[in-house]
């Protein structure tokens, strides 16, 4: 039977409790531990959208 060792654990970055570091969600506070986790991030087409403007922009000012 393995357990785990002391090393194993981190702090969680928002409660600053002891928690698994594998561990995705603080179990304490709920709070997700990386931003790759995070259901509620900035989604990806808006950053797609806001480079299609500026290189619609950069196109229409080089027009002139
Ligand atoms: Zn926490």
């Amino acid at each position: 039977m393995k357990r785990r060792d002391a090393d194993n654990t981190d702090e969680c970055p928002h409660c600053r409790r002891s928690i698994y570091d594998d561990a995705e969600q603080c179990p304490y506070c709920g709070e997700y531990l990386s931003l790759e986790d995070a259901p509620s991030r900035r989604p990806r087409w808006i950053i797609a959208c806001a480079v299609l403007c500026l290189i619609a922009m950069l196109w229409w000012a080089l027009r002139l």
